[in-house]
C-alpha cells in the first residue's frame, strides 16, 4: 500500500512528530483525523494548530465513531504499540504505520537510514557534512529535530535524505527501503518498551529488512549483534550489499574502513591495500566512540561516491552539537560540560573515557529499566566523585564502589555541590545516563538548566 492523495489519514500523537505528519498529509491532498491522549486542558493550542491545517482533531474516547471512515494511522514514535488506543485501532483492522513509512512513500530522493542506540544524530550531522562538504544537496531529518516526512517531501530526486531513525519508528514500517542504512550499536535501552535486548535488537534489524542487492548496508563490526550479520556468521540475512567498519581491533581484515595506528584507513576490498584518509587525532570531537561515529560518516560519503578529496579535512571543520560533550565553560580551571543527550548507561561509559585526568560526575534521572552495573564499574574506575540526582539515584548509587557520592535536589544543588568536589584541572561532566522526564521537559532542556546553573557559578566566581 502506497500513498494515495484521497486517502483518509488518522494520526496518533501530536508531538514534534504528529503536527508536521498532518500539515504535509493535507497539503498531499488527504483527508486527516488526529488524536492525542494528552490532558485535553494542554491540547488547546495543538487543536488550534490540527484545526488550520484542515484536519480534524478527535477525542480518544470518540475514537470508534471515526474509524469506520479512515484507511490508514500513522503512529508517532512517542506512542507505544503496546497501548490500549493502538490496540483499539488494530482490533478495528485498521492498519498502523510509522510517519517514516509516509515520509518513504512521498520522498523523491534516495534515503540514508541511520540507527543505532547511540551516536545517531552525531552520525546524521556528520554524513550531512561530508555530503556538502563534497558538493551534495543534503537534507536531514528525523530524531535530528525535525520530522523526517517534513525533509522528505521538500526533497527532489536529485538530492540526498539522511535521516535519524529510531527503533520505534522502525517497529511500524512496512515498505521502508533505504537505499543506505546504518547500524551503528545496539546497546541496553528503552528496556522499559522492550521486553527483551532481543526484541530491541529485532526492531533495529528492521532498518535493512526491506533492502536488496541494489541498496547498501553499513555495520560495525566492534558490536556482537551487528558481527553476527556478517555473512556467514549469523543466521539473520541482509540482502544489500554490506559495507563495515570498526574502530578496534578484531575482525579488521572484514572492514572497508578502519582505525589502526591512530590513523583512519580505507581499503579498497576487505583486507586489501589501505588508503589513509585522516589522522584520529585530528577529529575535533573527544572520545574514541567519536572516531566510531567519524568512521560511520565516511562509509557513508563512500558508499553515496563522494569524491574522497577532503573528506578527512571536511571533518576536521565540523563543531560538534549541543548537549553531547559540550564544553560550556572554563571556572577556575575546572572544565564543565554538559552531555545532557548521554541518556544510557552506554553513553556514558563513552563519557567517562573521553577525558583524561580527575572528574566529576553528575548522573541520575528517569530510569529505563537499563541495568548499570557496567557503568558503575566505569565510575568507579574513572570519576574522584560523583553526584546524583532523580528518580535512578540510589541504584545508580548501589552500584558504585570506591568514589564519594552525594545526592542533589536540583542541577543548581547538583552543580554546587561539584563544583566543591572539582580541582583546577578536573572536568565536571553532566552524563545522566538515564532519561530526563522526572525533573526536566527533555535532554535538552536539562542540558540548558545545566548551563544556565554553570554560567550563574561563572558569574558568582568572578564577582
Ligand atoms: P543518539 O542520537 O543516538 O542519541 P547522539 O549522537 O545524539 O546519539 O549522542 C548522544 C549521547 O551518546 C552523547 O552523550 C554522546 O556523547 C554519546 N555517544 C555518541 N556516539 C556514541 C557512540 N558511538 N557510542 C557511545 N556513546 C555515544
Amino acid at each position: 500500500m502506497s500513498f494515495h492523495a484521497g486517502g483518509r489519514y488518522l494520526v496518533i500523537g501530536l508531538g514534534r512528530t504528529g503536527l508536521p505528519t498532518v500539515d504535509v498529509l493535507r497539503s498531499q491532498g488527504a483527508q486527516v483525523v488526529a488524536t492525542d491522549e494528552k490532558d485535553p486542558p494542554t491540547m488547546r493550542d495543538v487543536v488550534s494548530r490540527v484545526e488550520a491545517a484542515g484536519a480534524r482533531f478527535c477525542d480518544p474516547a470518540a475514537l470508534m465513531t471515526v474509524l469506520p471512515h479512515i484507511d490508514t494511522a500513522v503512529l508517532s514514535p512517542g506512542v507505544p504499540r503496546s497501548g490500549a488506543l493502538v490496540r483499539s485501532i488494530l482490533a478495528a483492522g485498521i492498519p498502523i504505520i510509522s510517519e517514516i513509512e509516509v515520509a518513504y512513500q512521498l520522498c523523491k530522493a534516495p534515503i540514508i537510514a541511520v540507527t543505532g542506540t547511540k551516536g545517531k544524530s552525531t552520525v546524521t550531522a556528520l554524513a550531512a557534512h561530508l555530503f556538502a562538504a563534497a558538493g551534495k544537496n543534503v537534507l536531514a531529518g528525523g530524531n535530528i529535530g525535525n520530522a523526517l516526512i517534513k525533509e522528505a517531501v521538500s526533497a527532489s530526486k536529485d538530492d540526498w535524505v539522511i535521516a535519524e531513525i529510531s527503533s520505534f519508528q522502525l517497529e511500524s514500517i512496512r515498505d521502508f527501503r533505504p537505499r543506505i542504512s546504518v547500524l551503528l550499536n545496539i546497546a541496553p535501552d528503552h528496556l522499559d518498551r522492550y521486553d527483551s535486548m532481543d526484541e530491541y535488537a529485532a526492531a533495529k534489524y528492521r532498518i535493512f529488512e526491506n533492502q536488496d542487492r541494489s541498496d547498501i548496508f553499513i555495520g560495525n563490526l566492534e558490536d556482537p549483534r551487528i558481527l553476527a550479520l556478517y555473512p556467514e556468521r549469523g543466521t539473520r540475512r541482509v540482502r544489500a550489499q554490506t559495507l563495515w567498519f570498526t574502530a578496534g581491533g578484531a575482525h579488521r581484515e572484514l572492514a572497508s574502513l578502519f582505525a589502526y595506528d591512530g590513523t583512519i584507513w580505507r581499503a579498497r576490498e576487505p583486507g586489501g591495500d589501505a588508503a589513509q584518509v585522516m589522522r584520529c587525532s585530528d577529529i575535533p570531537l573527544p572520545g574514541t566512540h567519536n572516531v566510531e561515529n567519524v568512521l560511520a560518516a565516511l562509509s557513508i560519503a563512500f558508499a553515496a561516491g563522494c569524491d574522497p578529496a577532503g573528506l578527512g579535512a571536511a571533518i576536521t571543520r565540523f563543531r560538534g552539537m549541543p548537549h553531547r560533550l559540550q564544553t560550556i565553560a572554563e571556572i577556575g580551571g575546572t572544565r564543565y560540560v554538559d552531555d545532557s543527550k548521554a541518556t544510557n548507561p552506554a553513553a556514558v561509559i563513552a563519557a567517562l573515557h573521553a577525558f583524561a585526568g580527575g572528574l566529576v560526575l553528575i548522573a541520575g534521572g528517569k530510569s529505563k529499566r537499563t541495568d548499570f552495573r557496567q557503568m558503575g564499574q566505569a565510575i568507579s574506575a574513572r570519576a574522584k566523585s560523583v553526584v546524583l540526582f532523580g528518580e535512578a539515584a540510589d541504584e545508580i548509587a548501589a552500584s558504585i564502589a570506591g568514589p564519594p557520592i552525594e545526592r542533589a535536589s536540583s542541577m543548581d544543588d547538583a552543580v554546587v555541590r561539584a563544583a566543591r568536589a572539582a580541582q583546577a584541572g578536573d572536568v565536571v561532566l553532566l552524563s545522566p545516563g538515564c532519561a530526563s522526564f522526572d525533573m526536566f521537559d527533555s535532554a535538552e532542556h536539562r542540558g540548558d538548566v545545566f548551563a544556565a546553573c554553570v554560567q550563574a557559578l561563572g558569574a558568582v566566581a568572578r564577582a
